[in-house]
Parts: C-alpha cells; sequence; structure tokens
C-alpha cells in the first residue's frame, strides 16, 4: 500500500539533503507518495509566513514527514521554526541514534547509542523572568516567603518544570522504542541526588515503568555528570539512554561528537501516533544550493522514519548500502576526506547516487 508522507525541504542546504534522501528511500522500493509542504524561507516567500498552517495540518493528516533542516532568522517571530513544529505537533520524544560508521573520523570505533531526550518541558519550557522585572521582583518574593532560602535581587529566574506525565510517556516511549528496535538496556540520567522534586519525579516515575518490562528490557539509572565521564570512558557500557530535556540536548551532542559529528546524525521528533524525522544539522547557509555537504544524517533520517513504518528490511538494506558507501570512501562529499580540500570529494547528490547504485545492485 502507497503511504503518503510529508516532504518539508526547509531551506539552507535542506532542499538538496532532502532530495537525496527522498531519492534514496525511494529506492528501496517502498512505495510513497511525497506531500511536499512548505516553512522556512521559501514559505516566507509563497505565503508570507515561515510556518503556514496547511504544513503543519499536512503532517496532522499524513502522520509521519521527513523535514530538512530550517533556519531560525534573527529578530522575528518564535524562537526556532522546529521547536514551534515539536511544540504543535506535540511531538515530545527527540531520538537521536549515535552509531560509528567506518569511514568516518573519530576517536572511538562501534559506538552504537540511542539518545531518547525529552522534547516539552524542564528548563526549555521557555518559562522566564529578567532580572530587575517587577514581575521577577514579585517571583523571588514568593519564593523568599515559601522556602525561607535567600535570592539575590539582581538575579534572573528560569523554571524548570518536570511533570510525572511528560515523564511517564518520555520513559514508555523510550522502552517501548527499545522493544521494537531490539534494545537491550535503557539508562534513566538524572540529578535526582541534588534536584529531588523534579530529577527525583523524574527518576521515580522511570522506576515504575520499568517494572512493565521487566524481564524484557534491563534498567538503570545514573547520575548526570557521572554519565558524561562514562560516556567518554566507557562508552560501549550502553544502549540507549533517556533523559530531561536539558540533559538530554547535552549528552546527545556528546554522543555525535563520539561518532564524528554532525554530518552523520539522524533523528526523529515521536509523539502519539506522529512523528518528524530530520538531521540533527542545521541549515548551514553559506553551503546553501553549491551540492557540496553530506546527505548523510538526511539519508539515515530516511532509515530511522523506514523502520518507523515498520519497513525494517528496507531500512537495513538503505543503512548497508550508506555504510558501505562511506568504508569505500571514494563517492563521499569533501567532510568525510581526510584532507576536506581534496578535489575528488563528491558532491551531495552525486554520494546519493552512489548510495542508490549500492541499494539497486
Ligand atoms: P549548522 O548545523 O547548520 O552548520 C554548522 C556547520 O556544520 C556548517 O557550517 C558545516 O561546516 C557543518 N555541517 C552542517 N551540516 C553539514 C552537512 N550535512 N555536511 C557537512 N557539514 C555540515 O549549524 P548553525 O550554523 O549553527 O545553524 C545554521 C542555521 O540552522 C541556524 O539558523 C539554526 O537555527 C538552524 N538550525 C536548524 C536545525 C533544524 O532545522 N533542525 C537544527 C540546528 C540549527
Amino acid at each position: 500500500m502507497t503511504k503518503t508522507i510529508t516532504l518539508i525541504p526547509g531551506d539552507g542546504i535542506g532542499p538538496e539533503v532532502t532530495d537525496a534522501a527522498r531519492r534514496c528511500v525511494e529506492a528501496t522500493g517502498v512505495k510513497i507518495s511525497w506531500e511536499e509542504a512548505l516553512a522556512g524561507q521559501d514559505a516566507i516567500e509563497k505565503f508570507g509566513e515561515i510556518l503556514p498552517q496547511s504544513t503543519l495540518d499536512s503532517v496532522k493528516k499524513n502522520k509521519v514527514a521527513l523535514k530538512g533542516p530550517i533556519t531560525t532568522p534573527v529578530g522575528i517571530g518564535f524562537r526556532s521554526v522546529n521547536v514551534a513544529i515539536r511544540q504543535a505537533l506535540d511531538l515530545y520524544a527527540c531520538v537521536r541514534p549515535a552509531k560509528s560508521y567506518v569511514g568516518v573520523k573519530s576517536y572511538y570505533k562501534n559506538i552504537d547509542l540511542v539518545i531518547v531526550r525529552e522534547n516539552s518541558e524542564d528548563l526549555y519550557a521557555g518559562i522566564e523572568f529578567e532580572e530587575g522585572k517587577p514581575e521577577t521582583k514579585e517571583i523571588i518574593a514568593a519564593i523568599e516567603k515559601n522556602t525561607l532560602k535567600k535570592i539575590r535581587p539582581d538575579s534572573g529566574i528560569s523554571i524548570k518544570p518536570i511533570s510525572v506525565t511528560a515523564s511517564r510517556r518520555i520513559v514508555r516511549s523510550a522502552f517501548e522504542y527499545a522493544l521494537k528496535n531490539n534494545r537491550k538496556k535503557v539508562t534513566a540520567v538524572h540529578k535526582a541526588n541534588i534536584m529531588k522534586f523534579t530529577d527525583g519525579l523524574f527518576l521515580r516515575t522511570a522506576r515504575e515503568v520499568a517494572k512493565d518490562y521487566e524481564g524484557r528490557i534491563n534498567f538503570e539509572d545514573v547520575i548526570v555528570d557521572n554519565m558524561a565521564m562514562q560516556l567518554v570512558q566507557k562508552p560501549h557500557n550502553f544502549d540507549l539512554l533517556v533523559l530531561p530535556n536539558l540533559y538530554g540536548d547535552v549528552i546527545s551532542d556528546l554522543c555525535a561528537g563520539l561518532v564524528g559529528g554532525l554530518g552523520i546524525v539522524p533523528g526523529a521528533n515521536i509523539g502519539d501516533g506522529m512523528a518528524v524525522f530530520e538531521a540533527v544539522h542545521g541549515s548551514a547557509p553559506k553551503y546553501k544550493g553549491l551540492n557540496k555537504v553530506n546527505p548523510t544524517a538526511m539519508i539515515l533520517s530516511g532509515v530511522l522514519m523506514l523502520r518507523y513504518l515498520n519497513e525494517f528490511q528496507a531500512a537495513d538494506r538503505l543503512e548497508n548500502a550508506v555504510k558501505e558507501i562511506i568504508a569505500q570512501g571514494e563517492s563521499v562529499t569533501y567532510d568525510l576526506r581526510s584532507d576536506p580540500k581534496d578535489p575528488l570529494a563528491v558532491g551531495t547528490s552525486q554520494m546519493a547516487d552512489a548510495i542508490i547504485a549500492k541499494l539497486k545492485k
């Protein structure tokens, strides 16, 4: 059966890398009808707004989207279109696998981690009070009255809400991802020893959810600072990590660094029955239209999408084709060469062509 999927090319290098990913996904033979929807610079030019309602409606209808990166314009509207999409569609789980590929420069080998980051609350909820404002003074006064603790009057305040509801659904979605993708262990990461009412709540909830998966998926918890050290010293001890928003942001970049950086790390934003797949990297505007950047992160986001659609065989075939092309090191972009100025580096679309040719062999 043909599946309709929303394709958001994005801007900057977005259209080039999404075109590469679309062609690679199509070459697997999975029947997809793409419904193109605009967001970013092209949407401003055509609709006068950066994130048209019609784009959100398309994702809501089709339930799955493949999305290119989108530039966050300085000084207008909301903080980021990417964040706005996640919030509007309640895509509360940010899933980022970090996997080693032979041929990618990196200090480590054979890393295979998945990071599941809560996307909707924590210090990223955007609840902030600016230093010196009357409402900030009110908040400080209320805190001092209720806790008998002093806060310096020249403080800014950011609020860190962590709820049972959001903790439960993120941990459950981490376990479900582990089951579906043959993972063996979930590690909850927190700072519950210090923040007992937020991280403590997250940990307590994670332990409760873990009971439902006993005997099927192992569970442990690690304090975030210790986690950072252990990931550098012995990353192979871990399998799937689930974290509140802020730690998830930091640790997922650390894990991208373990496997060689942004050009190869895919991502997914998943909610209840809906998912948007996108590379971790941004729109790299200086490379726009040059057919130069690495399409791997976007193609591997397509691999995650195929798995989400239960097209496991097609996903494995595409991932293997990417793996082989990178390992051969011939038809790869500048960033995967030992000398980035190597004149033999191929362009974005030529790397996709080589992956497609490998897939069809
Ligand atoms: P960026 O990821 O766009 O680029 C940083 C650098 O990383 C580039 O200059 C390039 O050297 C390298 N790089 C990125 N992608 C690459 C690829 N596919 N192949 C090879 N090299 C690659 O980060 P930035 O410059 O901080 O952000 C640019 C814009 O993208 C900003 O407006 C930012 O808000 C936005 N952004 C969007 C997303 C998203 O759409 N999800 C994510 C991050 C940043």
